[in-house]
């Protein structure tokens, strides 16, 4: 039996109100289903009219034309987004190039990306960066997204911190220290001081989209999670991210129509085995074998990242 769920609520103490569903915009851009800008906008706006007010995203994803459309005329949609500057320079042009590319003259919500225990520290500059641009208005809140638990408990300790988007599903997919478990409490103590927290990876980059309504619904429901960040490229899969959010249920035919479309992490023929992908992965899933990079699909959380440092722009979230 499903419990109805509150659709709106605040992001820990920042006095941001958000969707508790949020789109995580990675899965429409180059690096995912590299849709065309306005199909792109077009599964934006579809969630908004649904009722999503959130949008994630990062430099890397290269998704800000799509979001320069979608936006415009939508300036209650709360944006995050991430880079991985680490100078109070780096900060400044990661900075003026979001609020260019979305159009915008304010970043709601300006985030390091992928952060552990050690580049916290490394990163601070531009931390620091972020917190004079909040003071002059121009960024409303600071944080960092993480699939670390150590991280998630560094950061719970950091009072300039307001907003953790920490990486969290049922078997830790993902992680790179801890358990799922000790994840889960890692936020719960965090949230507890005040952080804003939205999840990411629920489904596990999609692997666990077959059973969509219980790994989704499940981080949905923890009291201590604000939002969950949801990687969507059809208005079919907003429409059942939505419902399942909310606890409502889903009809039939909408979750086979989702469930049946998978996702893998596709290498191109050309491929030439220079194995940049592999330094990139922080997930173990790829190799090189016979001259040609291979995927582990029991580990590859399919994020794409490893797309980014492709040479040859043969990898792709398909
Ligand atoms: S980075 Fe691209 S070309 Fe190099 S091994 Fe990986 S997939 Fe192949
Ligand atoms: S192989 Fe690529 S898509 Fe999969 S986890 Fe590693 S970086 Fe992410």
């Amino acid at each position: 039996m499903n419990a109805e769920r509150r659709a709106y609520g605040p992001l820990g103490r920042t006095g941001i109100t958000v969707s508790r569903l949020c789109f995580g915009a990675l899965t429409i851009g180059p690096l995912q289903a590299n849709l065309s800008v306005e199909e792109g906008a077009d599964v934006l706006r579809r969630a908004f009219d649904l009722g999503v007010t959130f949008v994630d995203t990062a430099e890397i994803y290269r998704s800000d034309p799509y979001l320069k459309v979608a936006l415009r005329g939508r300036d209650e949609v709360v944006l995050a987004t991430k880079t991985y500057a680490y100078t109070a320079e780096g900060a400044e042009e990661s900075l003026h190039k979001a609020l260019e590319g979305v159009g915008r003259s304010w970043i709601d919500l300006f985030l390091l990306h992928e952060m552990d225990e050690r580049t916290l520290d490394g990163h601070r500059p531009a931390l620091e960066y972020f917190l004079r641009a909040k003071a002059k208005g121009l960024v409303r809140a600071v944080g960092f997204s993480t699939h670390s638990v150590a991280a998630v408990r560094k950061g719970a300790g950091l009072d300039d911190v307001d907003v953790i988007h920490p990486l969290m599903n049922r078997e830790g997919l993902g992680l790179v220290d801890g358990t799922a478990a000790e994840m889960f409490a890692a936020v719960e103590a965090a949230h507890a001081r005040g952080k804003g927290i939205y999840a990411m990876k629920a489904l596990g980059g999609g692997h666990f989209y077959a059973d969509a309504e219980n790994a989704l619904g499940q981080v949905a429901a923890l009291p201590f999670v604000d939002a969950v960040a949801v990687g969507m490229k059809t208005p079919e899969e907003a429409e059942l991210d939505w419902l399942i959010v909310r606890g409502l249920p889903v009809p039939d035919g909408l979750r086979r129509r989702v469930a049946a479309r998978p996702r893998r992490l596709l290498v191109e023929e050309w491929c030439q085995g220079c194995a940049e992908c592999v330094a990139r992965c922080t997930h173990g899933a790829l190799t090189i074998n016979d001259g040609r990079a291979t995927v582990d699909d029991s580990r590859c959380i399919l994020c794409g990242y490893c797309a980014s440092v492709c040479p040859e722009f043969c990898l792709k979230v398909v």
